[in-house]
């Protein structure tokens, strides 16, 4: 029998104290508690049966739908055969999935990069691996890193990531931020060129002049949809090598197609990475994550210990298998850009009409709307953006206030976000930002 759950507000309030410190955060994101019961899709059902469009895709994992039928088979059928199996065994499930990542990675001119892939349970394992990789790869030990860049919540990533309030005290260190190559608000104005500049000069002055590498989110998420500029993460990736370094691409939200063009972000700039490091919709909301790495540089790795317990865990692997043959079948890379292209256009049309739009971004379905007080000054308004974000709450559109001064509006929504809905978000959001004022 399963166990009776209680669904009410006010249960769920009093448990959650006890089991999640988040919820004394002032990070959690509404300000009234919700509960989510149920989810089909693109949409999320609360307990007291209101429908949301889930615009957040839970946190950008829900790549190719809520409960997808075919990811729910995939993962529950493994479950009832084998549902754990340590990686110090041979599982067939993670072995295929392995492949089949490998397979969307480049080739490279001559076509003969091969890849490895090492499979962790999140993003933020990923990329302290990956971390540990480019360090044992190089025998360096300095690391350059993006400012307004977000990396996880492990010590390592942590150390890595450049906005202030996802950082506690005392992590690592050589770690070296450089600007973020922002083309709305960014310190340097506009081009990849100073933001490269940027990245030369720190390597001169603030390392040791020898790099393990750079990571560079291919779009920067929780910054709020910074995007790469052309000519840079290629750029990046020259400077960094030029030091001794390599170039890790982190996709943990750019990637599995959610930016329309490409199956990866890296992609719009030809850039071929050293390591690419994922998770979030891999898994459609099972957790897993993976270092993809070519196969010489992963290589130094099998000299030591390296195993992630429930790595390669064939349920979740299981599901990223459904996951890729899902995004495949359904087209789902080309849903993004076309309903993608259509919501950003209804946003650029706001934009006309409520001056407190100072910015619109972003491609396929990885979009954001930044606030200000005042398009010349460019000041941030959080207070708009807050009432803008309850208000959309209120009418079913569940959002996600992102970038350091949290005046981002982030839409990451499923990949099967279809164009019937752009007009409910187009109009929802048209209606806050009008009461908002
Ligand atoms: N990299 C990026 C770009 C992310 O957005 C996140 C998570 N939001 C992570 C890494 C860390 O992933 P996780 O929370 O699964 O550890």
């Amino acid at each position: 029998m399963t166990l009776p759950v209680d669904w009410s507000l006010e249960g769920t309030a009093r448990r959650r104290d006890s089991y999640y410190a988040a919820s004394q955060s002032k990070f959690v994101p509404f300000e009234k508690p919700m509960i989510f019961r149920k989810g089909s899709m693109q949409y999320l059902w609360d307990e007291a049966g209101k429908k949301y469009v889930d615009l957040l895709g839970m946190n950008v994992c829900v790549s190719v739908g809520h409960s997808h039928p075919v990811v729910v088979k995939a993962a529950a059928d493994q479950a009832a055969e084998l549902t754990h199996c340590t990686t110090m065994f041979y599982h067939p499930v993670p072995a295929h999935l392995a492949e089949e990542l490998a397979a969307t990675m480049p080739k490279g001119p001559k076509g003969d990069i091969e890849w490895v892939v090492h499979f962790t349970n999140s993003g933020s394992e990923a990329i302290d691996l990956a971390m540990v990789m480019a360090r044992s790869y190089t025998g360096n030990l300095d690391l350059l890193a993006l400012r307004n860049g977000y990396h996880g919540p492990t010590s390592a990533a942590q150390s890595i990531t450049g906005i202030a309030a996802f950082r506690h005290p005392g992590m690592p260190g050589n770690v070296a931020f450089v600007a973020e190559p922002n083309q709305y608000r960014g310190i340097f104005g506009s081009g990849a060129q100073p933001y490269l500049d940027e990245i030369e000069r720190t390597i001169a002055v603030a390392t040791t002049g020898r790099v393990a590498g750079i990571f560079v989110e291919s779009v920067q998420g929780y910054g709020g949809i910074v995007e790469m500029p052309p000519g840079y993460m290629s750029g990046a990736a020259e400077r960094a090598r030029a030091a001794g370094g390599l170039y890790i691409a982190d996709e943990v939200q750019s990637g599995f197609g959610r930016t329309g063009d490409h199956m990866w972000g890296f992609e719009a700039d030809g850039v071929i990475p050293d390591i690419v490091v994922m998770a979030k919709g891999i898994g459609n909301g099972f957790p897993l994550g993976a270092v993809v790495a070519q196969k010489r540089i992963a290589a130094p790795m099998a000299e030591k210990f390296m195993f992630h317990t429930y790595g390669a865990n064939p349920t979740s692997c299981a599901a990223g298998r459904a996951v890729l043959q899902v995004l495949r079948e359904e087209k789902l890379q080309q849903n993004a850009k076309q309903v993608g292209g259509a919501l950003l256009e209804r946003l650029n049309d706001l934009k006309q009409r409520h001056p407190v739009i100072g910015d619109v971004r972003g491609r396929g379905l990885m979009l954001a709307i930044e606030m200000v007080r005042d398009r010349k000054s460019k000041e941030p308004d959080p207070q708009t953006t807050a009432a803008v974000f309850e208000q959309c709450r209120e009418s079913g559109l569940i959002l996600s206030k992102s970038g350091p001064t949290r005046s981002t509006l982030r839409m990451v929504p499923p990949l099967c976000l279809a164009m019937e809905d752009v007009d409910k978000v187009a109009d929802g959001l048209d209606r806050a930002f009008t009461n908002a004022n």
